[in-house]
C-alpha cells in the first residue's frame, strides 16, 4: 500500500523539531507522498529529500495572506517544479474579521487561477462558506485543469458542483469525526473516483503530538472511507492514489 497526503504544511514552523521524526513515522504507516501546499509563496525554497518518500509543492497565497505584498507571478511558477497553483481560494466566515475584503479575495483568487490556466496546472483550493461564488468564477473563466477542493466538507449538490469542473475533494479528519454523518453519507454517494485524502496537518484538530497523530489520522480516515465504500482498504488505496495520479500528472 501507498498512501498520499495531499495536504500537509509541512515546512510550517511547528514541524521544525520533529520534521524527519515525522517523515519516518509517516513512511511506517505506507505514507511515501507529500503535497505541500504552500500559503505565501515560501515553497520555492523547498527541497525535501528522503530515500523513500516523494515531495510535490504547489505555489500561491492563502486567502488569510493575499493583504500582503507578495503576490503569485507567471515568473515564479516558471522558475520552479510546480504540481499545482495553491492553496488559493476564498473564505467568507464571518467570524474572522482579519480575513481580507470579499473583492480582494475575489480579484486574488482570479488572478491565480488565471496563472494556473496559462500553465495548464490544477489547483488546489480552499473554500469556507463560498463555494458558489469560486465555482462560478472557475466556470466562467472556463477552467479545465481541476485539481482538489480541499477539506470538503459540503452538500452532495455541492460536491457535484466541484466535481463536473473536474475537482477532486479532499476528504480530512471531518469524514472520521463524531458529528460527521452528513459528509460521510456525500462521500459514500459521489464515487470513490472523485476524493483524495488529507490531513491539513498542521491543523489544531489533530493533537500535539503530530509525529504519531497524523500516520494514524491519515489511516482513520482511510479506513472510515473504505468503510463506506464496502471497498478493501488496499484496493480503496490503491483506487485513491490513481486519483491523485490523474489529477497531478504524477
Ligand atoms: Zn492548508
Amino acid at each position: 500500500m501507498q498512501l498520499t497526503d495531499t495536504h500537509i504544511h509541512l515546512n510550517s514552523a511547528e514541524f521544525d523539531s520533529i520534521r524527519q521524526d515525522l517523515i519516518d513515522s509517516c513512511e511506517k504507516r505506507n505514507i511515501f507522498r507529500f503535497i505541500i501546499p504552500d500559503v505565501n509563496l515560501s515553497t520555492h525554497n523547498l527541497n525535501y529529500t528522503s530515500a523513500f518518500s516523494k515531495f510535490y509543492y504547489a505555489i500561491g497565497v492563502h486567502p488569510f495572506f493575499i493583504c500582503s505584498s507578495d503576490r503569485l507571478t507567471e515568473q515564479l511558477v516558471d522558475a520552479g517544479r510546480y504540481i499545482a497553483v495553491g492553496e488559493i481560494g476564498i473564505d467568507l466566515r464571518k467570524k474572522l474579521p482579519e480575513l481580507p475584503d470579499v473583492e480582494l479575495q475575489i480579484n486574488a483568487f482570479k488572478e491565480q487561477a488565471d496563472i494556473a490556466k496559462n500553465f495548464n496546472l490544477p489547483l488546489i483550493v480552499h473554500c469556507v462558506h463560498a463555494h458558489d461564488l469560486t465555482t462560478g468564477i472557475l466556470k466562467k473563466m472556463n477552467f479545465r485543469s481541476g485539481g482538489i477542493v480541499h477539506g470538503f466538507t459540503g452538500s452532495c449538490e455541492t460536491a457535484r458542483e466541484w466535481i463536473k469542473l473536474g475537482f477532486k475533494l479532499g476528504i480530512g479528519t471531518a469524514a472520521a469525526a463524531a458529528r460527521g454523518d452528513r459528509l460521510r453519507r456525500v462521500i459514500g454517494s459521489i464515487g470513490i473516483e472523485n476524493i483524495v485524502l488529507e490531513t491539513d496537518a498542521p491543523n489544531p484538530r489533530l493533537s500535539p503530538e503530530f509525529k504519531d497523530s497524523i500516520p494514524e489520522c491519515m489511516m482513520k480516515i482511510l479506513s472510515v472511507v473504505s468503510g463506506l465504500y464496502h471497498c478493501d482498504i488496499n484496493e480503496t488505496a490503491y483506487l485513491i492514489e490513481e486519483n491523485i495520479n490523474r489529477t497531478f500528472l504524477i
